[in-house]
């Protein structure tokens, strides 16, 4: 089973790089930010529940996506594999996957770390809220994502790298060269 953590900052192309690699590698993706933003589009408890917060630029509690990702896991028990996005993103997330991949008798091949300077990164998502529609891809919400980022999230890669899972790759260049730094990383697993 090939189960990958894509990680990196806000505006790192996570999202972008995820749609290659679930189809290069026949993996089930969980993208916790694209299931609560369906859940707001569908206006479930759940949804209204957390459509501030986001819009704020503001992290959702550890409790919310981990039921999300408990969902997941027990619905496709026969994956070849998975792939997430935006996950974990605090160190108590990062325990509690391991939790529960251990529950299912699974185990985390690598976290590929997407390696992209902050200048870059903010240029991408004011670029992308042109097109995105996402509420969160405005200027004020982008720095408050930052300062989660810095605060809540970097602290996943200590956790990682002292578990000998951690994998930067180099994100920045063309769509496809990007994917071949991750493709080549994934395939020396
Ligand atoms: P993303 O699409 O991964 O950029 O996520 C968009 C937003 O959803 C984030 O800024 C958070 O508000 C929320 N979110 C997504 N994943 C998580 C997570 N693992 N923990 C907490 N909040 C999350």
């Amino acid at each position: 089973m090939l189960n990958i953590i894509l990680f990196g900052p806000p505006g790192a192309g996570k999202g972008t790089q995820s749609q290659f690699l679930r189809e290069q590698y026949q993996l089930t993706y969980v993208s916790t930010g694209e299931i609560l933003r369906e859940e707001i589009a569908a206006e479930t408890e759940l949804g209204l529940q957390v459509k501030e917060i986001i819009s704020q630029g503001n992290l959702v509690s550890d409790e919310i996506v981990a039921a999300i990702i408990e969902k997941k896991l027990a619905e496709n028990l026969d994956s070849p594999g998975f792939l997430f996005d935006g996950y974990p993103r605090t160190v108590k997330q990062a325990e509690i996957l391991d939790e529960m991949l251990r529950k299912y008798d699974m185990s985390l091949s690598g976290v590929l770390s997407l390696e992209v300077p902050e200048e870059l990164l903010v240029e991408r998502m004011l670029e992308r809220g042109k097109i995105s529609g996402r509420a969160d891809d405005n200027i004020d919400s982008i720095k408050r994502r930052f300062v989660e980022y810095e605060e809540k999230t970097k602290p996943v890669l200590d956790y990682y790298q002292d578990t000998d899972n951690l994998y930067p790759v180099n994100g920045v260049g063309a769509i496809p060269e990007i994917f071949q730094n991750l493709c080549s990383v994934i395939d020396s697993l």
